[in-house]
């Protein structure tokens, strides 16, 4: 028994074939995919509220003295601005203080190794 070749041409002619299958496939795709597009936005949007109100939650209590921002970047000491991180938006109160090199680092998901000591 030959091998069955899968050329160009043999594809070309099992889609024109499957013009059926192909098609009910790429719909079904396009459904399942405008699914999860919406699932995926509507995850934003609860995400970015939580954080939205994570930070709202800081700078309340900056303000009020019941959290004490520092002066130096937590991971490498650094002064100059501080941003507030939060592991999680669901702990507002639980944050971590970065300088913005940090901070953008820590959202890339780069893990630095920590230095001296
Ligand atoms: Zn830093
Ligand atoms: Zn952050």
């Amino acid at each position: 028994m030959k091998k069955p070749h899968c050329t160009l041409e043999q594809r070309r002619k099992w889609i024109e074939n499957n013009r059926e299958k192909v098609r009910e496939y790429d719909r079904r795709w396009q459904e399942e995919n405008k699914e999860k597009k919406r699932e995926y936005g509507r995850e934003y949007a609860k995400k970015y509220k939580k954080r939205i109100n994570a930070m709202a939650v800081v700078h309340r209590s900056v303000k009020s003295g019941r959290l004490k921002k520092p002066i130096h970047c937590s991971r490498c000491g650094d002064a100059g601005y501080i941003h507030a991180h939060h592991p999680d938006y669901d702990k507002p109160r639980e944050v971590v203080w970065f300088c913005t090199s940090c901070h953008k680092k820590e959202h890339l998901g780069i893990s630095l190794v920590e230095e001296g000591k």
